[in-house]
């Protein structure tokens, strides 16, 4: 039972990163504390600030030294709430669970037979799903009794029809959960949700959503449900990102395999960590960095990225059957008007059409006057939706 002034953890466990954010319950949740540790199992570096971004921890350990796992990590973490949070208790945690494979479409409170179920889709996502599960096993030892919710990436993209998802091959594949699954679902669930709360009529229709973060993929949206998305059976798929590839010829992987000799581990190392933003540029997977470069490498990395994500919201409207507002969020999709500028340009024919001055001040509502299809910026939280997650399953399940 979750009562006012109780707080909830949201976690969201990572290969090397374990970040977290404090909610208050007054009574709905309100932003405290946000933090992480990074470096895990190398260099790690323990960072927390309270919700007006003033910093409150800096912490650092020589290479190799301890937190060495994400145990260790979350006590650290775990020992610092306890110093600030005064007395206020923990009295649910939320995680970011990157898969829910075919079946989950919603968050799930977390025991032994749903851990099981997430520990056998480990190998849909082996970078991301053990550590997510690492972090919920350390949470249930350090906070027992206390309800531990899971919440998906993939959820959000289970109303997707069956054509969306399956891939050309034999059925039997798809029924091996070889599909597209989608990913960033709290993130536009996040959206659609605000959307319904400013713009209800927007929010019925049919929008595209770009999340431009350091990872990144679009979701067309009918009616505030994920109809397609342009990620697939892994986060791999899609537009280019900061170091991922996005879309790719299967045949590239098979040519660099057979005849260049590549192992499967050099092929994910070069899609994972060496392709996107850094590997076309050679310089780095932040925006920022490639905008204030004279290095041509640098503007014809942000050339392709622009390039492919237009080509995405062209696709998704298509999906649609057209488009009543193109969403722009997550740190590129916010903060970035040369790139909104770039994806938007030559998109008139969707009737799309960017206000300079408004766009170049990151409005909320930057289409030009007139414009037959807005075009918006919005702020995502998947950490909030999380905490909204939580109290609304344990609301649930105390009054069922
Ligand atoms: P993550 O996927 O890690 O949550 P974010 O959504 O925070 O990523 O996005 C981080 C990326 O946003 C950075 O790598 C950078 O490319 C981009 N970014 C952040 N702020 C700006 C800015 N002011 N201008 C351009 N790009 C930005």
């Amino acid at each position: 039972m979750i009562a006012t002034g109780d707080a909830v953890l949201v976690l969201n466990a990572g290969s090397s990163s374990i970040k977290f954010e404090v909610f208050a319950m007054d009574p709905a949740p309100v932003p405290r504390f946000a933090g992480q540790m990074e470096g895990i199992g190398a260099a790690p570096r323990f960072t927390a600030q309270d919700a007006a971004g003033r910093r409150l921890a800096d912490r650092r350990w020589e290479a190799g030294g301890a937190p060495g796992d994400h145990r260790a990590a979350l006590g650290v973490i775990i020992d610092w709430l306890d110093g600030v949070l005064q007395g206020r208790r923990v009295a649910a945690i939320g995680h970011r669970v990157v898969h829910g494979g075919p079946e989950l479409a919603a968050p799930v409170v977390v025991d032994a037979a749903v851990m099981d179920r997430l520990r056998a889709l480990a190998p849909l996502a082996p970078l991301h799903q053990p550590h997510n599960l690492a972090g919920i096993a350390a949470a249930a030892d350090r906070f027992p009794g206390v309800p531990q919710v899971a919440c998906f990436d993939t959820a959000f993209h289970r109303s997707h029809a069956w054509e969306a998802d399956t891939f050309a091959l034999p059925p039997e594949f798809y029924d091996r959960g070889i599909r597209r699954y989608g990913f960033h679902g709290l993130s536009y669930e996040y959206i659609a949700r605000s959307l319904a709360q400013t713009d209800p009529a927007l929010a019925a229709g049919r929008v595209v959503v770009a999340h431009l973060g350091n990872g990144a993929s679009l979701c067309a949206m009918q009616g505030g449900r994920s109809v397609d998305s342009t990620m697939g059976f892994t986060a791999l798929d899609g537009v280019p990102m900061g170091t991922r590839c996005g879309q790719i010829d299967p045949g590239v992987l098979l040519h660099l395999m057979t005849t260049e000799g590549m192992d499967p581990a050099a092929v994910q190392a070069l899609l994972y960590g060496h392709a996107g933003l850094k590997g076309m540029s050679g310089i780095s997977q932040d925006v920022r960095d490639l905008q204030a470069s004279t290095d041509p490498r640098a503007a014809r990395a942000l050339a392709h990225f622009c390039w492919r994500v237009r080509r995405e919201v062209g696709a998704l409207a298509a999906a649609l059957g057209g488009i009543d507002a193109l969403v722009f969020t997550a740190g590129i999709g916010e903060n970035a008007p040369a790139i909104r500028a770039a994806v938007c340009d030559g998109l008139g024919f969707l009737g799309i059409a960017l206000d300079a001055a408004r766009n170049a001040a990151n409005a909320p509502d930057i289409a030009a006057a007139g414009a037959a299809t807005r075009v918006l910026v919005r702020p995502t939280d998947e950490e909030a939706m999380i905490a909204h997650h939580v109290l609304a399953l344990l609301q649930r399940s105390e009054n069922a």
